[in-house]
C-alpha cells in the first residue's frame, strides 16, 4: 500500500498498469479505494458499479457516462 500521496481531485497522478479480471487497466490507488482511468475520457472514476459497469467478467474500460454517450447516438 502506498499512502504517500497527496489526497484531492488534482492528485492524479500514480497511475499503475495492473491486471484485473477482463485485463489490463490503469489503476490509481487513492484513501477512499482504486480508481480507474476511463480509457474514454481519460479521467479517473472510483471502481465501482456507479462509474464503471462492473460484471462478473470484470470492469468496463470506459466509464458509464461514456458508455450511455455512445448508447444515445
Ligand atoms: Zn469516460
Amino acid at each position: 500500500m502506498d499512502q504517500n500521496r497527496t489526497s484531492g481531485p488534482s492528485g492524479a497522478r500514480g497511475f499503475e498498469l495492473l491486471r484485473i479480471a477482463g485485463g489490463f487497466r490503469r489503476i490509481l490507488q487513492t484513501e477512499l479505494g482504486q480508481e480507474q482511468l476511463c480509457a474514454c475520457c481519460n479521467e479517473p472514476w472510483p471502481m465501482d458499479q456507479e462509474f464503471f459497469n462492473v460484471s462478473p467478467r470484470g470492469v468496463s474500460y470506459d466509464c458509464r457516462a461514456c458508455i450511455q454517450e455512445r448508447r444515445g447516438n
